[in-house]
């Protein structure tokens, strides 16, 4: 063969492969029904051949459509033609069985689930309607005219056979078909347990025992031997399961048919009314088994869907820092998502049915606050810090918006909490220095104005005195001794005022080389007294240097009762008067005015 023949033939077989094994597979199975003819006339109870079709053309891409159909209808032509038919017979035939598969297709394309219509329970209807009504009825139509024409039976029984044995045939062999070809049956197979396998093959034998023993039976009652074990492969072993079973229960029924077995209430002298029982019994199987199989399966996967929803929602969960409570009305707590439960006082389990209250006692005010605001502005969120009794340093936030049933009407509150001990923290590290003085530790200006405002607010005449305290000739020790000596010189004298004052008195650094000392005592000689001892423990000792040197330093100290109706700078401005005295007077003392 030469190099372009051989081209020609791949392409032959790429192109044409598959509808030429389409067309041989439905020709054996198309041959192999039609030769069970028996002598007295009896045709086969289904017609698979068309599910085998119908199924491949549902795996196979839409635009490959056209070309399995014709294969299958030549196919079919060309296997009436060996049972007898003539060639105008076997060709209405052969269209009739195209039209009716192009039919269900189209019918099936047209739900938007097309391809999986046999594997979705809730594409149920519309298989019967397609599969099961339409497809075959147009098939009829044509094919009974055919039948009628050819083998003179009455036109209404012509059709009811084609249509009875074309219905059962797709709609009981297509979903085994099709589960065959796109590997649903092996997927589904893998994905079960040896175990599971195991007792599908036994429940499958089950039932083909059971149809052995019913449709070879001469006793009509043992019909109902059918149902138990279908029934259980409906429950046990689910939707691909039960599609074998009423496949298997065909294929035998159908034998035991044409082999002439069967219980008498299936048996009549006319063949066509025999034919008719088998048909109705599957029809009736269907009937029962299908639908509640389909709502099995559809329930099945709702919960499967539902499991999985809530399996991943704990997983985000478990891995996410945000703990979700959600609150009814009434504050109490109806649902707890997350794993944060170690920060809160009370167990995960027990925070279900607890009320704002228990969530945090010493927050319970500010969660309640901000539960009943997002009821009452539902467009905002509304957060409120707490703290837990468990961890005392941790900070907790929760944020509270407002939480609607599917009908849009408000039943609660979610709220999201979180662990913000870290935000915290740098939060009031932050405010810390932005009040502290950094060379001494002291509040700085604006610390020191901070206490002074909160103070003069309660504040009443007498209680409060404020001293104003400058180092004297300060200058010169730069000056002589270096700035660095300079600050050591500072922060000495910062710590010998602090440690004459208690640590509820206020102490800060205005800047260069002035100190402040709020003191909140009545007793004024007390304050003066203070005040003394503050300016001697500067002078008494010198200050000893890093270099090994010592100075001595001094300061001078203004201080002045709080009067009624004073500002925080009058206040301070007249300290600086009386210390601006003490500096006239010769420095190193107190002037108390
Ligand atoms: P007086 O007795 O009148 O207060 O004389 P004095 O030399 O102390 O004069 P004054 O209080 O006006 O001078 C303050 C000096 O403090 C001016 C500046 O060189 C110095 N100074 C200001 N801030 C710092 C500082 O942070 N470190 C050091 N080492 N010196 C500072
Ligand atoms: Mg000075």
């Amino acid at each position: 063969m030469g190099q372009s023949q051989r081209h020609i033939l791949y392409a032959f077989i790429r192109h044409a492969g598959l509808p030429v094994l389409v067309g041989l597979g439905y020709f054996v199975i198309s041959y192999a029904t039609i030769s069970l003819k028996t002598t007295n006339g009896m045709v086969a109870p289904v017609w698979i051949a068309n599910a085998f079709l119908l199924a491949l053309v549902l795996a196979r891409p839409a635009r490959q459509a056209p070309a399995l159909i014709m294969a299958g209808m030549v196919a079919n032509v060309l296997s009436g033609l060996p049972a007898g038919n003539n060639l105008q017979t076997a060709l209405v035939y052969g269209f009739a069985n195209g039209l009716e598969i192009a039919v269900a297709v189209a019918g099936l394309k047209l739900h938007r689930n097309g391809a999986h219509a046999f594997s979705d329970p809730e594409a149920l209807p519309h298989v019967l309607i397609w599969a099961g009504l339409v497809g075959p009825a147009c098939g009829a139509f044509l094919g009974g005219l055919g039948a009628w024409a050819n083998n003179a039976h009455p036109l209404s029984e012509a059709y009811a056979r084609w249509f009875l044995a074309d219905a059962l045939g797709l709609l009981i062999f297509t979903p085994v078909f099709l589960a065959m070809f796109n590997g649903e049956m092996k997927r589904s197979l893998a994905s079960q347990t040896r175990q599971r396998r195991l007792e599908v093959a036994a429940l499958l034998a089950l039932t083909a025992g059971a149809a052995g023993v019913a449709f070879f039976s001469t006793e009509s009652s043992h019909l109902l031997l059918v149902v138990p074990p279908m029934l259980l492969v409906l429950l046990r072993s689910g939707w691909m399961a039960t599609k074998i079973a009423l496949a298997i229960v065909t294929v035998i029924g159908g034998a035991a048919m044409m082999g002439g077995y069967g219980p008498p209430v299936m048996h009549s002298h006319h063949a066509a009314h025999h034919l008719y029982g088998i048909q109705m019994f599957i029809a009736l199987l269907i009937v029962v088994q299908v639908p509640i199989s389909a709502m099995l399966a559809s329930r099945q996967a709702m919960i499967e869907r539902m499991r999985q929803n809530e399996q991943s929602l704990n997983l985000l969960a478990s891995a996410s820092p945000v703990l979700l409570l959600a609150f009814n009305l009434e504050g109490v707590c109806t649902r707890v998502v997350g794993t944060r439960e170690l920060l809160l006082d009370r167990p995960f389990d027990a925070l279900v049915g607890a009320e704002l209250s228990d969530i945090s006692e010493e927050g319970q005010y500010d969660l309640t606050r901000a539960h009943s605001a997002a009821l009452e502005d539902v467009s905002t969120s509304q957060i409120a810090e707490f703290r837990t009794l468990k961890l005392r340093d941790a900070w907790m936030e929760a944020t509270f918006r407002a939480h609607f049933d599917e009908r849009g009407r408000c039943i609660g509150t979610i709220a999201t909490v979180q662990d913000i001990t870290q935000r915290k923290k740098q939060e009031l590290w932050l405010s810390r220095t932005a009040t502290t003085d950094s060379l001494t530790g002291l509040l700085n200006r604006a610390g020191f104005h901070q206490r002074l405002e909160q103070a003069l607010v309660k504040a009443t005449p007498g209680t409060l005195s404020l001293a104003v305290i400058d180092i004297d000739r300060f200058k010169l020790i730069n000056d002589n001794s270096g700035h660095q000596m300079g600050d050591t010189v500072l922060r000495e004298i910062a710590c010998r005022i602090s440690s004459q004052v208690r640590a509820s008195d206020a102490v800060g650094r205005m800047g260069g080389d002035e100190f402040v000392v709020l003191l909140a005592t009545s007793n004024w000689d007390r304050v003066q007294e203070i005040c003394g001892r503050i300016v001697s423990a500067v002078s008494s000792e010198p200050i000893a240097l890093p270099s090994g040197n010592s100075l001595r330093a001094a300061i001078s100290c203004g201080v002045v009762r709080y009067r009624q109706g004073q500002s925080a700078e009058d206040f301070i401005h007249e300290a600086d008067i009386a210390l601006y005295q003490a500096k006239r007077g010769g420095r190193n003392r107190v002037v108390a005015a």
